[in-house]
């Protein structure tokens, strides 16, 4: 059983209270390693430890910050196969998916800030003959950045390293069901002598880690990535105390195919943008619209593609999809599948859970689901299931599937599938979405403004974006 400690002040320390909370490997539903149930007082070490470390950490250029970062993607890459599997058995995704992406990811989130702040600059606004303005972008101090389970040290990555690379020190929360490679990354930034303070990360439950660092008077800046309600909560403790808040929260997105898109394609990609990771990603697209004109071909083509899906021991290079990451969110996604009949769905293909032999006989699996007959406004079309759930409906027109797929609280992200450029421009300007993928899905450069609108949150995450929000933008007016 491993043990997995906290990183304070360059050092790996056990909880205050030296109380664990059991961690289960979903693939088995048996517990494997011991996450730190840490509560306030680790919260303020860290806090403190990492405010003692900024003025130095900030004080660096950024040519030598940078190469601390480079150094952690080193060695992010070193560990490639080591990082990949410890991935899977935590979360329960196929570890050939934490292979190609999820490590390489975080390797590439480090290595991108490396870059990026050297490249950082700001804006001079001369009056002629009479002034000039200049823009600093200072570091704001000690950052808080939170991150859940879907894709741990991806997300948990994409927000440490720039707010580092700024020249911020950070406090940091991976989730409690995933926790194991933020512990790994901790031993990694000390191999890589990262100075003590500069990073910490605080391991345990939100509602005392994640509430500690939020409230905390001396974190003005904070980077979360979780569930709209917690988004809420946390914006909630925030505001009143003036705290930067970056907020990247749930996602209910459409997927439009037109009947003239390049279908084998768009068939392709429709499988993976519906259940990749178990359709745990924010970014999966779990409404599909489709052209009345292809609806029954798609259907049919889909429902069989979906059916010939492995669901397998996420060890098992051949597994496509693998454990749901908690029983709890398993019997959430199956919870709503009975919403979805009670609503008057058809199951189509999927719909319960998948009892595996052998190794993983007590693991929480669920079948890639596919349901139709229900209406855009229903609950099973408006909520977010975060799973391997996707719905089916036809739409006659452009106005009419804009009307559903905008028709959500909820705009991070959509695709969009259609060989007529002009309509691909059109609708994309008319979709409430901060991500719009056209012909194409999770095609990402780090360059862009990542994030999204209405209650899928609150700023942008991603290159020039990121390094703005973790500094302070000062005007320096000078008479002439
Ligand atoms: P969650 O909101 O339950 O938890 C996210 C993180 O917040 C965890 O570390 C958790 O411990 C912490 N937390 C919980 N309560 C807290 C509180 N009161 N104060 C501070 N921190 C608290 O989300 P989750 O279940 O881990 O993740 C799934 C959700 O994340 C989905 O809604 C998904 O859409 C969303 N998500 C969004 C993006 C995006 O980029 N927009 C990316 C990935 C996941």
């Amino acid at each position: 059983m491993q043990s997995i400690k906290n990183y304070i002040n360059g050092e790996l320390v056990d909880p205050i209270s030296e109380t664990f909370i059991e961690n289960p490997d979903p693939a088995t539903g048996a517990i494997y390693s011991l996450v730190p149930d840490s509560d306030e007082p680790d919260v303020l070490k860290a806090v403190t430890s990492a405010a003692e470390a900024y003025p130095a950490w900030s004080d660096r250029s950024s040519l030598e910050r940078a190469s601390f970062l480079s150094s952690i993607a080193g060695l992010l890459r070193r560990d490639l196969e080591r990082l990949s599997l410890a991935e899977s058995v935590d979360n329960g995704k196929p570890v050939s998916l934490a292979r190609a992406i999820d490590i390489p990811r975080a390797a590439s989130n480090f290595e991108f800030y490396a870059t990026a702040i050297q490249q950082f600059s700001s804006e001079a606004h001369p009056m002629e003959g009479t002034a000039l303005n200049y823009t600093l972008r200072n570091p704001i101090g000690v950052a808080g950045c939170i991150s859940p389970w879907n894709l741990p040290l991806y997300l948990f990555t994409w927000k440490i390293a720039p707010a580092l690379a700024a020249g911020n020190c950070v406090v940091a929360k991976p989730s409690e069901l995933t926790p194991m490679t933020a512990y790994l990354l901790s031993e990694l930034c000390i191999e890589a002598g990262l100075p003590p303070g500069v990073l910490n990360i605080v391991h345990g439950y939100g509602h005392k880690v994640g509430s500690a660092i939020t409230r905390h008077p001396d974190v003005p800046v904070l980077s979360f990535t979780g569930g709209t309600k917690t988004g809420a909560t946390i914006a909630a403790t925030a505001a009143p105390m003036f705290k930067k808040l970056s907020l990247e929260l749930g996602g209910k997105n459409p997927n439009i195919i037109f009947a003239d898109c390049d279908y084998d394609t768009m068939l392709d990609t429709t499988i993976r943008s519906s259940f990749a990771n178990q359709g745990e990603i924010c970014l999966c697209g779990s409404r599909i619209y489709v052209e009345q004109s292809i609806y029954d071909k798609f259907r049919r083509d889909f429902v069989a593609r979906t059916a010939a899906l492995t669901i397998d021991d996420p060890l098992d290079e051949k597994s496509q999809l693998g454990a749901i990451v908690s029983k709890a969110h398993m019997e959430k996604i199956l919870a709503y599948v009975e919403l979805a009949r009670q609503e008057g769905g058809e199951i189509l293909v999927g719909g319960k859970q998948v009892y595996l032999e052998g190794r993983c006989r007590d693991g929480w699996f669920v079948a890639p689901t596919v349901i139709e007959g229900l209406s855009s406004d229903c609950r099973t079309n408006q909520e977010e299931i975060f799973g391997p759930v996707v719905t089916l409906s036809p739409f006659e027109s452009e106005e009419e599937v804009l009307g559903f797929a905008n028709g959500t609280a909820y705009g991070l992200a959509a695709s969009l599938w259609t060989e007529n450029l002009t309509r691909a421009h059109r609708v994309a300007n008319h979709l409430q979405a901060g991500i719009v993928w056209i012909n194409c899905w999770m095609l990402r450069d780090l360059r862009t403004p990542f994030g999204g609108m209405k209650q899928s949150g609150v700023g942008r995450e991603g290159g020039i974006e990121a390094l703005r929000f973790f500094t302070e933008a000062k005007n320096v007016c000078v008479k002439i």
